[in-house]
């Protein structure tokens, strides 16, 4: 188990709090430490990322990879969940392509990862979830799932990204809501109690609504 991470950058500190998202700073230093714990144990497999946005936990993750010389994959299509678009309660109105009228994510994202200065830490991939797990067999030593909360995509995440996480490895989960009244469920109930039922995970943390995990063998 690692000591203290070495700390932040003032400069990337900075990028952060300017960065779009739902990323709290406090869960955010949790997914770094357990980032850079992941890279050390589990040798040469990247940390993938499901649900960019606009960067804002992505850059923890980058500073991560930074830190113990891996890579960031992170996955998104980039047109927004359910429950961020147009009529919405957390729907942004900047971030809406004015060409089209649809969400388009893509250029905070590229914008956020250029200002930060990790571009060589993160490889963006622009897919479906479940497409984009199907072509990533090699595994990951953590993987931080924090794309669609509707029930159904949140089944297909754990089913697409749970087996790829590698022994030894992390899975990362947000807006995990034990208590129905916090937000809600399928992150609970699609991805983090399977995970732990499945007896292959152990809970090691949790941060507001972050959960890690970490598989046994
Ligand atoms: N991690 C970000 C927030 C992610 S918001 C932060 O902390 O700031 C959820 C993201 O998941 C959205 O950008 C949305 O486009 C993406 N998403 C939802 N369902 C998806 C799917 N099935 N495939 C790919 N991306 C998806
Ligand atoms: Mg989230």
């Amino acid at each position: 188990m690692l000591g203290e991470p070495p700390p932040i950058d003032a400069q990337l500190t900075a990028v952060i709090t300017s960065t779009r998202g739902f990323m709290p700073d406090s869960e955010g230093v949790a997914l770094r430490r357990w980032g850079i714990e992941a890279l050390t144990r589990v040798g040469r497999t990247p940390i993938i990322e499901v649900g960019s946005y606009c960067g804002r936990s992505t850059l923890w993750l980058a500073d991560a990879a930074r830190v113990a010389g891996g890579h960031v994959v992170t996955v998104d299509h980039h047109r927004g969940s359910e429950e961020i678009q147009p009529g919405w309660e957390h729907h942004d109105p900047s971030v809406v392509d004015p060409r089209t009228g649809r969400m388009d994510t893509l250029p905070h994202l590229r914008h956020t990862l250029e200002s930060a200065g990790v571009e060589e830490f993160v490889t963006v991939i622009v897919g479906r979830s479940a497409t984009v797990g199907g072509l990533l067999r090699s595994g990951a030593s953590m993987i931080f799932i924090d794309g669609g909360h509707g029930d159904e995509e949140a089944r297909v995440d754990a089913e697409t990204w749970i087996p790829l996480v590698a022994p030894r490895g992390l899975l990362a989960i947000h807006d995990v809501h034990p208590d129905p009244a916090a937000g809600g469920r399928p992150p609970y109930e699609r991805i983090y109690r399977p995970a732990l039922d499945s007896g292959d995970f152990t809970e090691i943390d949790a941060v507001g609504s972050l959960r890690v995990l970490e598989r046994r063998s």
